[in-house]
């Protein structure tokens, strides 16, 4: 089975509410002109209730760009999955780098929420990826291999064929700096051996990996067409509708969709 590609925006810490609702109309008219590419948009939370007002009756999938591991509680300032659940979000960045290295969450942490957001029916994107002296130190494959093998720690088959893992170089995410498509494709096949490995072949061929990191349209089409390349994650370029609609319009081309 041919693996749809997804593209999700991740607008961080960004917009106004107008905007907001200005960008989820306009992203979600681009969703539903590209049927063959699941589309997706994670607002700030705060935002999402609007989002997702401004995206009904359309493709396009709205998520989270974090939750915490419990699904309720003492924990100030903490969203959590049945919250994004009940705002109408279809999945969640989980891991993203500025999670883990602004914000120091631990690969145990990431795990929780992966095992969390599966419970309330969010699809989690995993994000992985190595820091650019990692790189240099010739430890790449080294942090995906613990960043993917910690995320799924203990999730059963059916679950993690439903994950979506997210390759993002550190080194290249806001930096403006992208992995050449032979980086990003060789750590995407490595990430499928792993997954193999943890499980099989089968599942290894399901599950969708994104690249993120400086993604625009001028170098989507490049990724998109390497075979393990399976969609983006997309900052940046995502706060602007021409430049997201075009990211996903070479996505498609890529995929010959
Ligand atoms: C991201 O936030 O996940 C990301 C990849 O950002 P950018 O596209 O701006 O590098």
């Amino acid at each position: 089975m041919p693996r749809k590609p997804f593209i999700c925006c991740n607008w961080k810490m960004n917009t106004t509410r107008a905007e907001a609702v200005a960008l989820a109309e306009g992203t979600a008219r681009t969703a539903a002109e590209t049927p063959a590419v699941e589309v997706g948009a994670c607002p700030p939370a705060c935002y999402i209730e609007a989002v997702a007002a401004a995206a009904n009756d359309s493709p396009l999938l709205v998520g989270g760009q974090n939750m915490y591991a419990e699904a309720k509680g003492a924990f100030t300032g903490e969203i959590a999955g049945p919250m994004l659940a009940d705002l109408g979000c279809a999945c969640v960045i989980l891991g993203h780098s500025e999670r883990r290295h602004v914000f120091d969450e631990p690969d145990d942490l990431i795990a929780r929420k992966v095992r969390a957001a599966f419970e309330v029916g969010l699809t989690p994107i995993l994000c992985v990826g190595e820091l650019l002296q990692e790189r240099k130190a010739g430890r790449t494959e080294t942090i995906v291999r613990r960043h993917v093998t910690s995320g799924l720690e203990g999730l059963p088959k059916d679950q993690a064929a439903r994950a979506v893992i997210a390759y993002e170089p550190v080194w290249a995410i806001g930096t403006g700096e992208t992995a050449t498509p032979d980086q990003a494709q060789e750590v995407h096949a490595f990430i499928r051996t792993l997954l193999e490995e943890m499980y099989d072949a089968r599942l290894a061929q399901t599950v969708r990996i994104q690249y993120g990191g400086s993604v625009k349209p001028g170098n989507a089409h490049d990724l998109l067409a390497r075979p393990d390349i399976d969609g983006a994650l997309v900052g940046g370029a995502s706060l602007k509708v021409d430049s997201f609609r075009a990211i996903i319009a070479e996505g498609a081309e890529a995929k010959e969709l």
